[in-house]
């Protein structure tokens, strides 16, 4: 099971952002959960078929190269950008909207949501949503906590399924938090942790190697038959 090192990186990248460190996560959220209006949180698709969602993180430096790359492999990916970096590069996504990738919300300043007031993580949602749906036409159904963080002082899940969205978080990562993990451990991860249904968390960023990681890595699980398809995709034939 995947619950020790899904804490693992929750606590952590709550450590590396520099909050709520002793603030104790509560809540299994490596299981997907349901409510009476659908799924309310995403950690994983199906384990019967062989599809795969790589999602990437951020883009504090847009990453023309990683997309590059994606491109040429024709891999549509899920990203999630905080909506000022949405409202400051409208190029950069709008490449990404036309490659088929899925634009999501990631807050809108990258703070750790559940230590904002309900009005204010509203306000995070709402106005990442606008950009969202300002260059793309489409309006974003997933989100994914900063830092992986939906228990607070003023916990975030209540929030997100009030507004019409569906938690995201992961189970495999490219473990580019700081460009100092060798890529030989990184693919190591990936491999370790690799399952039919997985999330992969990823960032944009040339430091953190994510795209030396992933042209390595991609051919090769390709090559196992597994196929990389968005969030929506994966989450489609998903069941209660
Ligand atoms: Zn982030």
């Amino acid at each position: 099971m995947k619950i020790a090192p899904i804490l693992l990186f929750l606590i952590w990248g709550g450590v590396l952002l520099g909050a709520g460190e002793n603030t104790p996560l509560s809540g299994d959220w490596s299981r997907n959960l349901w409510d009476d209006d659908g799924l309310a949180l995403i950690s994983h698709g199906r384990r019967d078929c062989k599809k795969i969602a790589l999602t990437i993180d951020d883009g504090w430096v847009p990453d023309e190269a990683l997309l590059d790359f994606l491109e040429e492999r024709g891999i549509r990916c899920t990203v999630f950008i905080p909506g000022k970096i949405i409202a400051s590069r409208p190029d950069w996504i709008g490449r990404m909207d036309r490659m088929g990738f899925e634009i999501c919300s990631h807050g809108y300043s990258h703070k750790l949501l559940p230590f904002l007031t309900e009005e204010e993580q509203e306000g995070e949602i709402g106005d990442t949503e606008r950009e969202i749906r300002r260059l793309t036409g489409k309006a974003p159904k997933y989100l994914r906590p900063s830092g992986g963080r939906l228990d607070g002082p003023h916990p975030t899940l209540p929030v997100l399924r009030r507004l019409g969205y569906t938690a995201v978080l992961w189970e495999n990562d490219v473990r580019g938090y700081s460009g100092a993990e060798p890529i030989e451990n990184q693919l190591d991860w990936l491999w370790d942790h690799l399952q039919p249904g997985n999330i992969i968390l990823s960032h944009f960023g040339e430091s953190l190697h994510t795209r030396r990681v992933l042209e390595i890595w991609i051919p090769q699980v390709q090559a196992l038959g597994y196929e990389f398809v968005t969030l929506s995709e994966l989450a489609g034939d998903l069941e209660r």
